[in-house]
This record gives C-alpha cells, sequence and structure tokens, in this order.
C-alpha cells in the first residue's frame, strides 16, 4: 500500500496528519530473557560464583516493591535516575536474601544492578519488531513508546538500534506515573499534540490494552492471547489491524 493510501494520512481538523502508535517496550518490541530475576542472578554470579541460587528462588522476592506494582500511586520524587535506582535496590536484595543470600553479598550484588539490568548484551530484540516499526513508518504513522520501565530506557533504545523509529519516548522512572495510570496515557497523548487516530500496542492485558481502552485509546494485545482482548500473534499483524482498524476514523 503507497502511503497516501494508508490511515495515518488522513487530514485532521487543522490539514496534519496525526495518526500515531503508541508501542510498551519489555517484552513487545524485546525483552531481556528471565528479566529481572535472571538479572540478579547474573549479578550475584560475579559477587558469589557457584552460590547455588536460581531465578526461581528470588522470584518470591520481586513480586512487590517495583514501581509498576503500585500503578495507583504516581512517583515524581522518583523521576531523578539515582533516586529511582536507590529506591529499588532494598527491594533487589531482600529478594536476595530471601533467597538465602548473606545481607553483605545481597548488598553488593544488589548495587550491580543497574549496570546488569541495562547490559545491551542481555536485551534482543524480536525478529518482526524492526519489520513492523519500518512499516508503520512507510505508511506514515509516528511512533512512541510508553513503558513501564527503568531511567536508562531512552539509552537501551539507541544501544539496540531502534530509538530513531520513535518521535517520543517515555519510561515511567522519568515521568512518574506507571501504565496503566490515566496520566501516563495522558502524557503519551500530550506529548505526540493529541493524534488521531491512536492505538496502543502491548503484551500486557490490563496494562496495555484495558487502560489504554480507558483513556479512549484503542488497544492491541500481542504475543500472548487473553479473552476479550483483540489479539494480534506478531508484530506484522497488529500493523495489518491497525491499518484495517483506522480505514474510515
Ligand atoms: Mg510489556
Amino acid at each position: 500500500m503507497a502511503p497516501a493510501e494508508s490511515p495515518a494520512h488522513r487530514e485532521g481538523a487543522h490539514g496534519t496528519l496525526t495518526g500515531a502508535v503508541i508501542w510498551d517496550f519489555d517484552e513487545t518490541l524485546a525483552r531481556r530473557p528471565g528479566g529481572w530475576r535472571h538479572m540478579l542472578v547474573d549479578a550475584l554470579d560475579l559477587e558469589s560464583p557457584g552460590h547455588g541460587v536460581t531465578a526461581t528462588d528470588v522470584e518470591p522476592g520481586l513480586r512487590r516493591g517495583f514501581p509498576w506494582h503500585d500503578p495507583e500511586r504516581g512517583h515524581p520524587e522518583l523521576s531523578d535516575p539515582d533516586r529511582w535506582w536507590a529506591n529499588l535496590q532494598p527491594v533487589l536484595r531482600g529478594a536476595l536474601v530471601q533467597a538465602g543470600v548473606s545481607e553483605p553479598v545481597a548488598e553488593r550484588a544488589s548495587s550491580r544492578a543497574r549496570f546488569e539490568y541495562t547490559r545491551l548484551d542481555r536485551w534482543a530484540v524480536f525478529p518482526d519488531t524492526e519489520p513492523a516499526l519500518n512499516r508503520l513508518r512507510e505508511l506514515g504513522w509516528r511512533q512512541a513508546i510508553l513503558s513501564n520501565h527503568c531511567p536508562e530506557l531512552p539509552d537501551l533504545l539507541a544501544g539496540l538500534g531502534i530509538r530513531d523509529y520513535f518521535e517520543v519516548v517515555l519510561t515511567s522512572a522519568a515521568i512518574g506515573f506507571e501504565k496503566p495510570h490515566p496520566e501516563a496515557y495522558a502524557r503519551a497523548l500530550h506529548d505526540l499534540g493529541n493524534p488521531h487516530p491512536v492505538w496502543m500496542v502491548g503484551d500486557n492485558p490490563e496494562v496495555d490494552v484495558a487502560g489504554a481502552r480507558r483513556c479512549g485509546i484503542p488497544g492491541i494485545l500481542v504475543r500472548r492471547p487473553a479473552p476479550g482482548f483483540d489479539y494480534a500473534p506478531d508484530l506484522a499483524t497488529a500493523v495489518e489491524m491497525i491499518e484495517r482498524g483506522s480505514a474510515g476514523a
């Protein structure tokens, strides 16, 4: 389809081209296999080789304490990256101690988290990500990321080679609100200049799709289906749904 035929190119009230797609990042566009659990074991490997602690052992201690575990509460006080990581370190240290690691080793391993979590060699962009981002760009869609993530997300995107696709990159660590808080979505819409049509694409039914829907943004669930949600098994299918769903919008 030629760009001029895409719904992204519909003329807005003021003659502007305003169609936009807001993406989730983690487990939608890219992933760090094993997430925070594996990161913590990686950090422990460096401090205490042969420790015998597994990702399963640390998982119970990671079920609460992250900013996104309490999305109703805004946290503008954590917008400074040093403060964001300092706020998280006791959670990570506690998860290690709960798994049987000594306090001093847990302290040292958890203090490595910022470096470990953001290591580029631990992250992988999904094979269908760049084709989908390229396709939307060719069709004239503007693109943004709205992610419950750490402060270093923009650097991570740059390191992974996909930063330039996005006009707006918002990480909850910097904006002080976690999806599905309406303020997170409001900030994305504001920074995009209230685009129309607009879509949200993500892997989390409640946070990405239901949360967006409550803010008037149609959402598409990707990667794993859930009952009652518009679902695309891959990002190419999501792009097709966006184009089809926006025709005549
Ligand atoms: Mg996600």
